[in-house]
């Protein structure tokens, strides 16, 4: 008898987020993954090994990971990192000096910081636009240029870019489509579908979903992108630990779980804002007030547990974190207990304040990351902290 799941291509996503990593486990049969905690592996003779050298070039348990994310994603390849940004960094390294990239202009804060305050040193060309209008995209690509770099939907302005639109640009400048898909997660959004050339995430997010590790992931079609990332993953370094890739697998057999009462959750509380605030004030793509909501509608399968709610003035928001009870106020998002934080003096804080006052993130944005607590208690507790404004 085997548990090898060699065919997973056929299987749905829920069936491939708990079996697309599994290999037989010769020793004992475990059926869950071993985490191998070792550096070095024993080598049979010179030139004779098991395909195992040294612990930065593969790892079985990081393997298993690297293979669900593949499926998940629709891809060829997968690659797990030390962090999103090791993962972002690394996948940076495929470019050089006198390259030209086109990136959306909210993304990530640690996106520009990496870009701006360390590649940029280094000779990489930056352009930052608003890739929710396509046609700006498509006016900073110059003959240099060789990626465009999409987050959709943004953090924390929530922003839609059509994935295929911008795959249609970049492909028609010879260039790549790198897609940050840690807000959708695979489960509502597939990029690869779209087009894309390259998608990662942050996995210390809904990925792994628990709060509990820092990693990075992503996943590849492409043979020759595959093999020269599979080069500077090896040859960098920032490769995820084996007990991180063990607890970040733990977390996507549940992905297909939880990611529907996020969904759920934030589907009400955004409603329940839009109508307590005003719509004007909420950003949340289920909304039918969101500008994109036919685009998010059309690209995504669900919209998550994400939503930015301005509520005027810093100390306003100060109000209301200060009174959350079951929200609590922290960074990171995606775990199963719901988060609230200020972007402009938190996620976002390493954005200089006149960039963030150009592209809309206000001293009086509030985010809110919906974990998959039940419903009414997080609609009582936001009613309580919101009461009073
Ligand atoms: C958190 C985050 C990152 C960075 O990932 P780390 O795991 O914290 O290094 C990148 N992109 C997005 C959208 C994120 O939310």
């Amino acid at each position: 008898m085997t548990r090898v799941f060699e065919d997973d291509r056929g299987a749905a996503f829920g069936t491939r987020a708990i079996h697309a990593g599994e290999r037989e486990d010769p020793l004992a049969g475990a059926i869950m993954p071993p985490v191998y905690l070792t550096s070095t592996y024993v080598q049979q003779g010179l030139g004779e090994n098991k395909g195992y050298e040294y612990a930065r070039g593969k790892n079985p348990t990081r393997e298993a990971l690297e293979r669900t994310i593949a499926s998940l994603e629709g891809a060829q390849h997968g690659f797990a990192f030390s962090s999103g940004m090791g993962c972002l960094d690394s996948i940076m390294k495929l470019f050089q000096s006198g390259d030209h990239i086109v990136c959306g202009e909210n993304v990530y804060g640690g996106t520009f910081r990496l870009f701006d305050k360390l590649l940029q040193h280094l000779g990489l060309q930056f352009s930052y636009v608003d890739t929710t209008r396509i046609e700006r995209v498509a006016d900073a690509c110059t003959p240099n240029t060789k990626a465009i770099i999409v987050e959709t939907p943004t953090n924390p302005l929530m922003q839609i870019t059509n994935l295929s639109a911008a795959a249609d640009v970049a492909h028609a400048h010879n260039a790549l489509l790198i897609v940050d898909n840690t807000f959708a997660t695979p489960f509502f959004q597939q990029p690869f579908s779209h087009g894309a050339d390259v998608v990662f995430h942050s996995a210390t997010k809904y990925l792994n979903g628990h709060s509990d590790v820092i990693c990075g992931v992503a996943a590849v079609i492409d043979d020759d992108i595959a093999a020269r990332l599979q080069f500077i993953h090896n040859a960098a370094g920032a490769v995820a630990g084996p007990f991180d890739s063990w607890l970040v697998l733990r977390g996507i057999k549940t992905l297909h779980l939880r990611m529907p009462q996020h969904d759920r959750n934030g589907r009400s509380i955004a409603a329940w804002l839009a109508e307590r605030m005003g719509a004007e004030r909420v950003r949340y793509p289920g909304l039918e007030s969101h500008p994109q909501h036919a685009l998010a509608c059309a690209q995504m399968t669900g919209m998550g547990g994400m939503i930015t709610v301005d509520v005027g003035t810093k100390e306003k928001a100060n109000q209301v974190l200060k009174k959350v009870r079951i929200f609590s106020l922290a960074e990171s998002l995606g775990g199963v207990e719901s988060l609230i934080s200020h972007p402009a003096s938190m996620t976002h804080a390493s954005v200089p304040p006149e960039r963030r006052a150009q592209i809309g993130i206000g001293e009086g944005m509030v985010r809110l990351s919906c974990g998959v607590e039940d419903t009414d208690d997080l609609l009582d507790d936001v009613e309580q902290a919101f009461a009073g404004l």
